[in-house]
């Protein structure tokens, strides 16, 4: 097996395609709390706690043991998963 090349690696960590999940999610837990989805996203972002354990839940419900990790991508202003590769 070889290894990706860097740049391609690169290239598919960049493409940030669980981007619209981790908003829809994001999006759903702020209209049923009945809080601005930016505000919302913003705190999540910045690891406040509470926002995180929201989001983890719902993710983990939805999509179990699909994922392992949540990261926002400062360059390109999108969000990403991590996933197990189960
Ligand atoms: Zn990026």
């Amino acid at each position: 097996m070889f290894d990706m090349p860097e740049n391609l690696k690169t290239f598919e960590k960049h493409q940030h395609i669980h981007d619209e999940l981790v908003r829809s999610i994001l999006k759903r837990i702020a209209d049923e709390k009945g809080r601005k989805y930016d505000d919302f996203s913003r705190l999540f972002r910045n690891g406040r706690p509470k926002e995180n354990l929201l989001f983890l839940d719902i993710l983990h419900k939805e999509h179990p043991g699909k994922f392992c990790g949540v990261w926002y991508c400062m360059g390109c202003k999108k969000y990403s998963l991590d996933e197990t590769g189960l």
